[in-house]
């Protein structure tokens, strides 16, 4: 018999929609673009989605089905993709589908809060799109982020849906393998997937939704144990990406059996009461920049055998926020500045500026707070040079240091993931009294070993944590928490 072809298609972006900033090629070229075999090389070494989903295709699959690579395509969150951006998108893949009218099924890989200007659902409209012109015989596999919005339309077009299993995430291999297999079994016949969906009227997020961590930890074992019981393919839990202003956001629930959808119906509802269940657990709250730098300047002890970690949850890059808050900078600046402090900030000008002096050399700049003015005020800084470093991700990338503070001003949004970004700069974790970051989740595990104290700063931005003070325009009422209702 002949190899069944399997089409890969990748297109990962999480939008904020409060982000000015639309999301172009560029973007997209700054972390990952590629386009035919060009994606092997990346799909056979990756740790995420396409490369657990080329093992399954050359492991699980090997001999039955054949790989038809069509794009890949990551960016930071950000701001909406621009239309031409996803029109480009689209006619990359009209292209392919011409090319390969013989397709047997499609890997689609979303991150599944993407947001497009002017346009709503432009996932749940990709999916459409796709049926359009390949019939409803075809499967198409969706896996997801654990951030999705999942939408109605989305629901009736794709096969299947499954997504991550942790937050912060560290399954991607595992979720792209896992929706390979169940996809190639559909191809061969070997699986009937049934899907049920449950939506709720709930937008907690921003620090609630850890997997590990109480209220959601035991939430997150009972979606594993559901995994394992006969017939079930796949359980998902969606904790939605709260900065994306949708009519239909809200947290769901996605379950997928073999065929058998009062099984699927049962668990996907099980787990919608559950979320709703612990709803009204609070948050951790965070704290001013000033309150912030006084907890860190009464922790010598925890200074002394490591660092404080400063998220700026106001400015998170990682949830699309564009990464030139200057309050917390501020604050060190006024209230430490002898403090040993490592900041990051976005700001192209004064990165292209120093980064044309030479190290040792002084600097007089004013530094963030250009893109979004109406929350937060520039910076006046004077500082020397000490380190210049470029690539494609961070784009120019200059420490400007004065006393304690040194502020890394790159040209290019930085989350500040890992330690690896200020230690490749030449900064010393075990040196510093306090860093800072801009992600949410996973500098908890990444900075372990040298956090002892992690404080989450509340400014202004358009990663507000507080969903109260979100602009939002579009999202359905009533909703929890800013409305009082007693049922999902
Ligand atoms: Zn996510």
């Amino acid at each position: 018999m002949p190899r069944r072809k399997i089409a890969l298609i990748e297109i990962q972006q999480e939008t904020n929609s409060f982000s000015p900033l639309l999301t172009t090629l560029k973007e997209f070229e700054w972390s990952f673009l590629k386009y035919g075999d060009d994606i092997l090389p990346e799909a056979k070494t990756s740790k995420f989605q396409t490369g657990g989903f080329y093992k399954a295709m050359t492991e699980y699959g090997r001999n039955t089905v054949e790989l038809v690579p069509i794009i890949c395509a990551w960016a930071q969150s950000g701001g909406p993709l621009s239309e031409d951006t996803f029109a480009h998108f689209k006619a990359v893949i009209e292209h392919s589908l011409i090319q390969h009218p013989d397709l047997a099924g499609i890997w689609l890989s979303l991150h599944g809060a993407m947001g497009v200007q002017s346009m709503t659902d432009p996932e749940g409209n990709l999916l459409e799109w796709l049926r359009e012109r390949v019939g409803n015989e075809i499967p198409i596999g969706v896996p997801l982020d654990l951030h999705a919005n999942v939408t109605q339309r989305m629901v009736k077009h794709a096969t299947f849906i499954s997504a991550y299993h942790t937050n912060p995430h560290r399954d991607h291999f595992q979720t792209g393998y896992k929706s390979g297999k169940v996809l190639i079994d559909t191809v061969l016949g070997k699986a009937k997937p049934t899907m049920a969906f449950r939506k709720m009227r709930l937008l907690k997020g921003g620090g609630y939704t850890i997997d590990f961590l109480q209220p959601m930890r035991a939430i997150f074992r009972r979606m594993r144990q559901m995994e394992k019981i006969p017939g079930v393919l796949s359980v998902a839990n969606f904790p939605c990406h709260i900065w994306l202003d949708e009519p239909e956001l809200g947290w769901s629930t996605v379950v997928v059996t073999n065929n058998n959808p009062i099984l699927a119906d049962q668990l996907a509802k099980e787990l919608a009461n559950l979320n709703w269940s612990v709803r009204k657990i609070a948050h951790p709250q965070p704290v001013t920049p000033e309150s912030a730098i006084e907890k860190v300047k009464q922790a010598k002890f925890r200074r002394l055998v490591g660092t404080a970690i400063l998220c700026d949850v106001s400015d998170i890059v990682s949830a699309g926020a564009p990464g030139e808050n200057t309050h917390l900078i501020r604050a060190i600046l006024e209230q430490a500045p002898s403090l040993v402090s490592y900041t990051s900030i976005r700001d192209a000008q004064v990165a292209q500026m120093a980064f044309d002096q030479p190290e040792g050399s002084w600097l007089k700049a004013t530094i963030g707070g250009k893109l979004e003015p109406r929350f937060n005020r520039s910076l006046d800084f004077e500082g020397k040079v000490i380190r210049k470093f470029e690539s494609q991700l961070t784009g120019k990338v200059v420490v400007l240091q004065h006393e304690g503070t040194h502020i890394v001003v790159s040209e290019n949004p930085n989350p500040v993931m890992k330690p690896q970004f200020y230690q490749d700069l030449g900064l010393n974790l075990w040196k510093a009294d306090l860093v800072t970051v801009k992600n949410l989740f996973p500098f908890r595990y990444h900075f372990l070993k040298y956090n002892r104290l992690t404080i989450n700063v509340l400014s202004a931005g358009t990663t507000n944590v507080d969903v109260h003070q979100l602009d939002y325009k579009y999202i359905p009422r009533p909703i929890f928490p800013l409305d009082g209702i007693e049922s999902w």
